[in-house]
């Protein structure tokens, strides 16, 4: 790695403290960073001391293996500026860049277009001749398709779209990424990866978490903006797409946009057939007495924000036509559980009594552990020809193998420019453009409630084909 600067706008804020800091300071030690520079930039008119002293605070509670020793090497690779987002105040970074720069956008998602103009405005989106310039974002992208297209055109004022990198950091995930390497590398999987094979596919992010302290944006928000927009069209779109043809960042991209392509558009005439919205209500949790989303701090008494949201999108091309994609994601449900689980068709032809085969399942699993399950029916041991259904396992984690998390997975890639796992723009608008039509019918009338801790709200079982039934939340996704 050439020597590199990482400057992080809104150095003082939470993502940072928490996430990116931790993330840095474990490539630092790992030996992956030594020639990073990362320079903090927020509002604050801080020394780089003090600057040093709020990251030494957050790296002692959010860092895993924080150790002084490996603080006192990491800490001399922090510096800090104080200003606005405005050209000339950003002009004081000129001097601590080295060709190759990284802007990472750590700042709420209203300022996303003013940084990235001020930053350009201060030409720091073109480096010198022998260096590159890349901008960081985090979702979200807009709000709706129409907001999402203004701050494409706010971006693209001074930064071309192969220099920005937008993080949706399911892509950093050990299953998500595992997803391309399973399916394509195994030569059993593609030719039974079609609809002739597989009957449906579930991809469920349930979470027993409420609003917390973000209610404010939140019920600005809601489950289908904060959850299913990004992360589960992202997942969607990775388990559906064509095999690659050339192992390129661009042409997978192409591919999953071909699935948002194929989508059957979702109306205003078609929403209550693909579409669920949910809101908790009072409820317990084990021994654990929840209140209602209404009674949460900061958010409305009769706010109509959904809290789950549920989809089932249809594939039109040859691969998918006729199999449902079931997305679903909430809070304060009955279990932290999230999944991508894929059902087989049932066998034809006669089988003994006793075998019962089972439909199979093939189940990547994100939380509360990342392992690949497959169900299968194998025989009973014993003197009759009986069946059983038996999970065959693969963990992730492995002594012999270093895990990383998203961030530090995606720190390294935007680092060594590696698009493959960011968000190409065109992505985010076709997921938009699908989901406008929900988000604008969802306007009026109001949320199915559920009670707090439940498997979110009754009516979900409306957008199932007949014979599908929902996974379950308060087992992990089993039956
Ligand atoms: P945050 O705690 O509110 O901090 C944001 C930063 O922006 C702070 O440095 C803040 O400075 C600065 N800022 C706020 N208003 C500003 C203004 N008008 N002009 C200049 N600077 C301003 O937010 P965050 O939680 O770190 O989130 C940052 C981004 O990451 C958001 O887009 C969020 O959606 C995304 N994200 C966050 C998390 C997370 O866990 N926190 C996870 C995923 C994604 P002051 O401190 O001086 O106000």
């Amino acid at each position: 790695m050439a020597a590199t600067t990482l400057v992080i706008l809104g150095a003082s804020g939470d993502l940072t403290q928490r996430l990116l800091m931790p993330a840095l300071y474990r490539l630092h030690a790992l030996g992956l960073t030594r020639d990073l520079r990362i320079v903090g930039y927020a509002k604050e008119p801080w020394s780089r001391e003090h600057f040093e002293r709020h990251i030494h605070k957050a790296l002692q509670a959010f860092a895993p293996d924080f150790k002084e020793a490996q603080w006192n090497r990491f800490r001399r690779q922090l510096d800090y500026v104080g200003g606005e987002l405005q050209a000339d105040q950003l002009f004081a970074l000129k001097d601590k860049l080295n060709p190759d720069a990284l802007f990472y956008l750590a700042l709420p998602p209203a300022l996303f277009g003013v940084a990235a103009t001020a930053l350009g405005e201060a030409g720091f989106a073109k480096g010198p001749r022998n260096g590159w310039r890349r901008l960081v974002v985090e979702k979200p992208f807009g709000t709706d398709l129409a907001s999402a297209q203004v701050l494409r055109e706010q971006m693209h004022a001074h930064w071309e779209e192969e220099q920005i990198l937008r993080i949706d950091h399911f892509l950093g995930k050990e299953t998500t990424q595992n997803l391309m390497v399973f399916r394509f590398a195994n030569r059993f999987i593609e030719p039974i990866w079609n609809a002739q094979h597989i009957a449906q596919v579930q991809i469920t992010y349930a979470e027993t978490l409420g609003v917390e302290k973000r209610a404010a944006y939140y019920d600005k928000a809601g489950a289908l903006r904060d959850m299913l927009q990004n992360h589960l069209m992202q997942l969607f779109s990775l388990t559906a797409m064509a095999p690659l043809a050339e192992w390129d960042a661009e042409v997978l991209r192409n591919h999953k946009v071909e699935v948002l392509r194929s989508v059957v558009p979702i109306t205003a005439a078609t929403v209550d057939a693909h579409a669920v919205r949910g809101q908790y209500r009072a409820g317990k949790l084990g021994r654990k007495t929840l209140v209602g989303y209404r009674s949460e701090p900061g958010i409305g008494r009769g706010s109509c924000t959904e809290t789950f949201a549920a989809l089932r999108l249809e594939i039109d091309n040859w691969r998918w036509h006729g199999v449902p994609f079931y997305l679903r994601s909430g809070k304060r449900l009955a279990s932290d559980y999230s999944e991508i689980a894929v059902q087989f068709r049932e066998v034809p032809g006669a089988l003994p009594k006793a075998v019962h085969a089972g439909n199979n399942w093939m189940i990547f699993r994100i939380r509360p552990t990342e392992q690949m399950d497959l169900l299968v029916t194998a025989k009973r041991p014993g003197l009759d020809l009986a069946g059983r259904p038996v999970v065959l396992t693969a963990p992730y984690a492995s002594p012999d193998h270093l895990e990383f998390s998203a961030y530090e997975q995606l720190l390294m890639d935007a680092i060594e420019g590696d698009r493959t796992h960011f968000l190409r723009f065109d992505e985010v608008e076709w997921a938009w453009r699908l989901l406008t039509p929900v988000l604008d019918a969802w306007q009026s009338g109001t949320p199915d409630f559920y009670a707090a801790g439940s498997e979110g709200p009754s009516t979900q079982k409306r957008l199932l084909d007949l014979g599908h039934l929902w996974r379950s939340i308060a087992r992990n996704g089993d039956a």
